[in-house]
């Protein structure tokens, strides 16, 4: 058991391996605008594919976008 997470003074850590981004939140960037950058790499306007995914680079996060409206 090693969960060494530091969550410090950040509320929106880089975390999640797979993200779920709304139309809302295109053009798609990583780190989100809303997610703390401390700890993050500089930020990359990512494109989406045929999909709607998309994969960040630098953190090998996935993106996929959600076409629900609420
Ligand atoms: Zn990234």
């Amino acid at each position: 058991m090693s969960t060494t997470v530091n969550e410090a003074h950040c509320h929106t850590g880089i975390t999640e391996p797979v993200k779920t981004i709304t139309p809302a939140d295109l053009p798609l960037c990583c780190p989100l605008p809303d997610e703390c950058v401390v700890d993050a790499h500089p930020r990359v306007y990512l494109a989406l594919d045929a999909q709607g995914r998309a994969r960040c680079q630098y953190c090998s996060r996935e993106f996929v976008l959600s076409t629900e409206t609420a």
